[in-house]
């Protein structure tokens, strides 16, 4: 999803982000359970009352889906891959890894730790449900009863074998178990995720045109699922082309670097402007200082970019400095190199070079050509 989330804190050091368009959500849910569900099961509930449990049981649901998330989180990191930020919106949660399993096995235990969460969840509200004496309160009753229905509507949903929901993970790597191979696998399960995105357009249409409120949004969910079938293949071809290949044999090189002292409107005339890279290595009497690229520019105030050396807005990251073996697959899963999408390779006693995006897009366009010939 392209829409920038909305950071609202961290869970055992993961960053928590919310769509904007989950804070809308979450109000849609307040006002159908405020305006027809609780109503309907209490006798006498006055609006107040009914909208405020409408909100608790919102973000009752809220924290069921950010433990389903952690689920996931906390085995994927068992399994060596971090979790970059957990992302909540339209139709859940997505944990964004850096990086990705290595063998079905982790995989299928990364797929199946955020379903058994809520399965676990659905579970224990069910046996509250059961336990609750009948001379209990409606309310209560109400409440707990949409937790354990909606936790299992979110199980049952996921478990639809489409990426990018958790049954299209499982069903790859139940596919990629069996026949070893992760990017026919991957197709397979595209295959099947694709026709479950057609089916839910056909079904939303037909819905839509008998009348049904839903269907609009089980059309877009089906236009999504194909879109991220999609997605998930490519991003695979591309990790499967570049596994192996070394920065060494893709940089250009000499690359062309700023001198640190030199001032940042001066950079922009003589760099950005003339050679027209979105990022270039910032080198001062030591070697490289850093990156720099136009959003660090961007950054500083026109009146004081010719007294700014571009030495002081280099970014330093190690992450964006590899040697010239760097595996490029794995450089791509970098957040940074996502971030600035250029990498400086630096050996000592030799010239830099420098990886960038448009140079793994231009080698893939190759090798795509080469492959399809
Ligand atoms: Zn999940």
């Amino acid at each position: 999803m392209g829409m920038k989330s909305i950071r609202v804190g961290r869970l055992a050091g993961i960053p928590i982000g919310v769509q904007p368009l989950w804070i809308v959500i979450v109000a849609l849910i307040t006002w159908s359970l405020g305006a027809v569900y609780y109503p309907d099961l209490v006798d006498g509930i006055g609006p107040l009352a009914a909208y405020g449990l409408g909100l608790l049981s919102a973000l009752l649901l809220f924290a069921s889906i950010l433990l389903h998330e952690l689920g996931h989180a906390v085995v994927a990191r068992r399994n060596g891959v971090e979790i970059e930020e957990i992302d909540l919106w339209l139709l859940g949660g997505v944990a964004r890894m850096a990086g990705y399993p290595k063998t079905a096995a982790a995989e299928l235990r990364f797929a199946i730790a955020g379903p058994a969460v809520t399965l676990l969840i659905a579970a224990i509200f069910a046996a509250i449900a059961a336990a609750l004496p009948s001379s209990s309160p409606a309310a209560l009753r109400a409440l707990v009863d949409y937790q354990a229905f909606v936790n299992l509507a979110i199980l049952v949903f996921n478990l639809l074998p489409a990426f990018p929901l958790d049954g299209g993970r499982v069903a790859r790597a139940l596919i990629w178990g069996r026949i070893g191979d992760v990017e026919r696998a991957t197709a397979i399960a595209a295959s099947i995720g694709r026709g479950f995105g057609f089916g839910m357009i056909a079904l939303g249409i037909a819905g839509t045109l008998l009348g049904a409120v839903g269907g609009i949004w089980l059309a877009l969910i089906g236009l999504f699922v194909i879109a991220a079938a999609k997605a998930e293949e490519r991003g695979l071809h591309v990790r499967v082309a570049f596994t192996g290949r070394e920065a060494g044999r893709l940089m250009s090189s000499p690359a062309i670097t700023i001198p640190a002292d030199l001032n940042v409107a001066a950079a922009v005339e003589n760099y950005f402007v003339r050679y027209r890279h979105t990022a270039f290595p910032v080198t001062g009497d030591d070697g490289l200082v850093g990156l720099v690229n136009l959003e660090a520019v961007g950054r500083v105030p026109a009146a004081r970019r010719a007294e700014t050396p571009v030495g002081q807005i280099a970014i330093d990251d190690p992450a964006l400095v590899i040697d010239q073996h760097q595996d490029v697959a794995e450089l791509l899963e970098r957040p940074a190199f996502q971030r600035v999408g250029r990498a400086v390779v630096s050996a000592p006693g030799r010239e830099l070079g420098i990886v960038s995006i448009t140079d793994v897009n231009q080698v893939m366009r190759a090798l795509d050509l080469a492959s399809a010939a």
